[in-house]
């Protein structure tokens, strides 16, 4: 401790003059040289800001050391004490463990980690340090797999010991000690920064003030203390997206469009009488929202959400239908030529008989010219295609809606290019993704959202099971059995080739031996992301026209890709796909009247695989598998969330504070009702951050 002592007050002495900002380069700050610098950058941290905005991941209570002899079978204790003993042990073929003995003046006990045997090599006999775990019985009394912290001379001090100390998270060549000595230093030397939250909010929430939470935050007297701390830079975080993204909305609620919609029209009701089948219930409410855009002074950004096979391209017809009302255009750009040409079909199939000419445009329409040329005149009303659209030589007469499908597989570039095409084109994203809530408020806050929740009657849900190896064979003529019936199945592997690293099967060698070995005879074909495009398309054809009965693939088999005859779905080494992906390979079959099935292979190798499968099998919704795949995987490695600029969020974690924000939610709306510009004073530093955050969604 001595030296941080003299650091501070050397550095205050020298200080008469500015102290550390907050934007100072960690080099600033006494102690840290180019190297430690760099080592800390591994942590993202760059800024003093940067450190002081490195909370804690947890607490440690260490005011109270436990001596060894007063330890008892179930508390949770932390002891300071010597390794006198340490030693590996093999339990089985796979596990080991470390087996130590600790000792203090009262006595000894022993410290077990299962699975982690090489810490023998790190707590090595002599070494000192804290152990804090609780107790439980392993051949006598043990601590189970305890957090350590080793002292790193013969001297204690008072940053990490007699105090509830921070736990941080780390990298390597960076301890838990540098951390705690190089916060202290940097809330010491720091000019206090100013407080973004306006004194009424604070208080409304009992969070205390900037100054204080930041020193709540890193050395608290109490944990709960460090929490609320911690939990105020949450909410200020939360509050900031929720300003950014709703100032956002609010601006474009009040621009004036050049035209409004009608939604009344004669296509419009055309099309309502000759649909074959009575729309859902969410169906109805996307299309009323939706029309409601469209007959509003404001431009339309809306979000239709809905798990595969809902039926949104049929809620995009009447937002087509309403536009062709109006005497406007509309694009449909899907990311895939497979998906627009099926997209094609149904609009044709729908529009055609209303007298309205379809075009579908992507990168091998052979008479392109001439499509380009019928869309420039506004001879075509509506037109289908992937990205050949946002290319320069497209021109439109008069585009008055844009209809994004897949959104998330386009960038802002490109969904911003095709928008530039038109006259303040109507927008829809629409999106197979299953978001939660928590994250759709945030990531598509400045969106309107509609959710589709049911799927369209008469489907029943794809029925889910786990396949052991013993059972293969049986799988097998389940297949066989099906192609007999005329019904198809997706094969699906997790590798293109077999690799020396991975036991995962190849859809290559998988392909050759079963359609040679159990389902020979089969029609048999195989796509994989290493094909050309061409053949890909060709064998995703004929499995759509009915000419193959089993097609191998990897992932690359398309999300929105709808052939109601296919009735069953494969999924080799299941345990390999995250929650989300395997849920939308499953959504590839179950989109017709016929019961399917979707069959898990493999041994999951972890537990977290293993709840996957399991999750898999008990749920079909996939909002409840999207909640349940953010909560195993947080959100940082949410897809989407990086897309949106938002993988770093620094405090906030979107599974634990889903109160605070909702919290901050509904004070950012209350915030934007009474000043809308974010003018006042005291909202100055709110308004900073709620820029940041204004341009991720558009
Ligand atoms: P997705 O939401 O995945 O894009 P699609 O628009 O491809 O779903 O629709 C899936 C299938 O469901 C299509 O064959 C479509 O014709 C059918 N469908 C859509 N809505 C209904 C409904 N209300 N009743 C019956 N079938 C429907
Ligand atoms: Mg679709």
């Amino acid at each position: 401790m001595g030296d941080i002592t003299t650091n501070t007050a050397q550095a205050r002495s020298i200080a008469s003059g500015p102290r550390l900002s907050l934007d100072n380069p960690l080099t600033a700050l006494p102690g840290v040289a180019e190297k430690r610098a760099e080592q800390l950058r591994a942590l993202g941290l760059i800024t003093v800001r940067d450190l002081l905005q490195h909370f804690p991941r947890t607490y440690q209570d260490r005011r109270v050391l436990t001596r060894i002899a007063d330890v008892r079978e179930g508390d949770t204790i932390t002891v300071e004490a010597e390794v006198v003993k340490s030693r590996a042990i093999r339990l089985r073929r796979r596990l080991a463990m470390a087996d130590l003995t600790l000792r203090d003046e009262s006595g000894e006990i022993r410290a077990i980690w299962f699975g982690q045997d090489y810490l023998v090599r790190v707590l090595k006999p002599g070494s000192r340090g804290f152990f804090t775990g609780a107790a439980g019985a392993w051949k006598g009394l043990a601590l189970r797999n305890p957090d350590y912290e080793l002292h790193s001379g013969d001297e204690e001090d008072r940053l990490n010991s007699g105090r509830i100390v921070p736990v941080y998270r780390l990298t390597e060549g960076v301890s838990q000690r540098m951390l705690r000595r190089l916060v202290r230093t940097a809330l010491d030397l720091v000019e206090p920064p100013e407080d973004p939250l306006p004194r009424a909010l604070r208080e409304a929430h009992a969070f205390p003030a900037a100054p204080d939470a930041l020193r709540h935050a890193h050395f608290p007297d109490e944990i709960e203390s460090g929490q609320l701390a911690k939990s105020r830079f949450a909410y200020e975080e939360l509050l900031g997206i929720q300003l950014g993204v709703l100032t956002a909305r609010a601006k474009r609620h009040l621009e004036h469009k050049r035209h409004r919609h009608v939604v009344d029209g004669p296509h419009l009701q055309a099309l309502r009488a000759a649909l074959p089948f009575t729309l859902t219930q969410g169906q109805r409410s996307a299309v009323a929202d939706i029309l409601g855009d469209m007959a509003s002074h404001r431009p339309m950004v809306r979000l239709l959400q809905g798990d595969v096979g809902c039926g949104k391209t049929l809620v995009a017809l009447h937002a087509i239908a309403a536009a062709c009302d109006g005497g406007y255009q509309s694009a449909l750009m899907a990311p895939t030529e497979i998906l627009a040409e099926q997209h094609g079909i149904h609009l044709r199939e729908h529009l055609e008989p209303l007298g309205l000419n379809v075009a579908v445009l992507t990168g091998s329409t052979g008479n392109a010219k001439a499509v380009r040329a019928r869309i420039a005149s506004g001879a075509t009303s509506v037109i289908v295609g992937t990205h050949a659209l946002l290319q320069e030589s497209t021109a439109f007469h008069n585009l008055g809606l844009v209809i994004i499908d897949e959104q998330h597989r386009f960038g802002v570039v490109q969904r911003g290019a095709l928008h530039a095409k038109g006259l303040d084109p109507e927008l829809l994203h629409m999106t197979a993704t299953p978001i939660p809530r928590t994250l759709a408020i945030t990531v598509y806050g400045g969106m309107d959202l509609s959710i589709i929740e049911e799927l369209p009657p008469g489907r029943a849900p794809v029925k889910t099971r786990r396949i052991t190896p013993a059972k293969v064979p049986e799988l097998y003529a389940y297949l066989r059995r099906q192609a007999a019936a005329g019904y198809q199945t997706y094969y699906v592997c997790p590798l293109v080739e077999e690799s020396a690293a991975k036991q995962l099967t190849a859809v290559t060698t998988h392909f050759e031996e079963l359609s040679a070995g159990p389902l020979s005879g089969l029609r048999t074909a195989m796509i994989h992301g290493r094909l050309p495009s061409s053949e890909k398309d060709e064998a995703m054809h004929r499995f759509k026209r009915g000419e193959i009965d089993v097609l191998f693939s990897t992932t690359v088999i398309e999300v929105g890709i709808d052939c109601p005859n296919a009735t069953t779905m494969v999924i080799e080494d299941a345990a390999q796909f995250g929650l989300t992906q395997l849920h939308q390979l499953r959504g590839r079959v179950g989109r017709g009247p016929t019961q399917s099935y979707c069959f898990l292979l493999g041994k999951p190798a972890t537990a977290d695989g293993k709840r996957r499968l399991e999750i898999l099998c008990e749920s079909s919704s996939g909002f409840d598998i999207a909640e349940a795949d953010l909560e195993m995987r947080g959100p940082g490695e949410f897809q989407g969330l990086r897309q949106a600029g938002l993988s770093d969020l620094r405090v906030a974690d979107l599974v634990r504070d889903v109160r605070l924000l909702d919290a901050a939610r509904r004070d950012a709306q209350r915030i934007l009702e009474a000043d809308p510009s974010l003018a006042r004073p005291e909202h100055t530093l709110l308004s900073e951050a709620a820029r940041r955050y204004e341009a991720i969604n558009t």
